[in-house]
């Protein structure tokens, strides 16, 4: 029992130090998904984006490559044709996202941040799926807001929603998401495990931001659990992704 603890905290400490990619205790077994299902079927394209994000310094804010497959698998399997996604960064789970849509597929992408987002653009362009986005400047909020109110009668609801901006307002995100997602679409909320946070006690060693924001973490988890519109599945991929599928 003693050593298996041990060796669990090991694992999981080694693990910390290659960054929060995925939440699985054993390095090897994550490595094995990676190179047995995830590497070799990786779009050129999206390699090329994960291997020039290496390089920039915010790397770790990244989709995993694992997480990049099951979301161009999810986007397929549902259909999805209008999507939207907050938080871009340099544009890994856009690109799957791109690749996954139809020719007439839509992405509006919204990030406080455009010079990541041109980081990774041109590599986007050269994937010929460039035309399927439309790129917002700005805090996703107000725009959000916007849509509410001005063309909620004439907007397409969206099929697909990607999650994946400030964690602090992921419960407001929530309240003007659930009426432009379409009914049997899906929201899905990045990073819900937090780097593994929720589960420690609150004086467990953590970095800065880590602990500042668990607790809003926490209380996404809880009131999605909470939340009769929608059906919830939460998948322990990447940092944990929750999966929100609108029932009513
Ligand atoms: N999905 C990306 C990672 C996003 S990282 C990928 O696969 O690489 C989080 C991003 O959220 C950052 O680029 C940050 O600039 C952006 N962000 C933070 N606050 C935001 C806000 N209020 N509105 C829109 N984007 C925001
Ligand atoms: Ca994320």
């Amino acid at each position: 029992m003693a050593a298996n603890g041990e060796e669990n905290q090991s694992q999981i400490g080694r693990h910390q130090e290659v960054g929060h990619k995925s939440l699985l205790q054993s390095d090897d077994l994550y490595q094995y998904i990676l190179e047995t299902s995830v590497y070799p079927r990786e779009p050129e394209p999206m390699k090329e984006l994960r291997e020039l994000t290496a390089k920039h310094p915010w790397n770790i804010m990244s989709t995993s490559a694992d997480e990049g497959q099951f979301l161009t698998m999810l986007l397929k399997l549902m259909n999805a044709k209008n999507t939207m996604e907050i938080g871009v960064y340099t544009g890994y789970s856009l690109l799957a996202t791109a690749l996954a849509l139809p020719d007439d597929g839509k992405i509006l992408a919204m990030d406080i941040n455009k010079e990541n987002y041109e980081l990774g653009l041109p590599v986007i362009q050269k994937a010929g799926v460039a035309h399927k986005i439309e790129f917002g400047e700005g805090p996703a909020m107000p725009v959000l807001d916007e849509m509410l109110t001005d063309v909620k009668e004439t907007m397409d609801p969206y099929d697909f929603i990607f999650v994946d901006a400030d964690k602090d307002n992921y419960i407001n995100y929530h309240k003007r998401l659930i009426d432009l997602v379409k009914v049997g679409g899906i929201i899905g909320y990045d990073n819900t495990l937090w780097n593994g946070s929720v589960a420690q006690p609150a004086d467990a060693p953590m970095r800065k931001y880590v602990r500042y924001y668990r607790d809003f973490v926490l209380e996404l988890n809880k009131a999605l659990a909470a939340d009769p519109r929608i059906d919830i599945c939460m998948l322990p991929v990447g940092d944990g992704i929750t999966l929100c599928r609108r029932i009513k």
